[in-house]
């Protein structure tokens, strides 16, 4: 994760505008749906891919863990690396 340096306040309704540069650089256009993830350490905001693994994209054969989907053939494979 990288910190990207900016600060933007909230206007009075709880919006917020992302500058540009990341829309750009992450490849979000008007309209993009967007959703929100809580962690521990705060909010995480990202383009909407509905359910998919948080590593490799994968949409089938998922299971949550940890406030994330991940597939099972990741799962596997960060088991077998122990
Ligand atoms: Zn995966």
């Amino acid at each position: 994760m990288d910190r990207v340096g900016m600060v933007r306040d909230l206007d009075s309704l709880g919006r917020i505008v992302i500058p540009v540069d990341i829309r750009r650089r992450l490849g979000i256009g008007k309209h993009t749906a967007m959703e929100f993830w809580m962690t521990e350490s705060g909010l995480i905001m990202r383009r909407c891919v509905g359910e998919a693994c948080i590593l490799c994209g994968e949409l089938q054969h998922l299971t949550y863990f940890k406030h994330a989907w991940v597939c099972i053939f990741c799962m596997n494979e960060l088991k077998n690396k122990r």
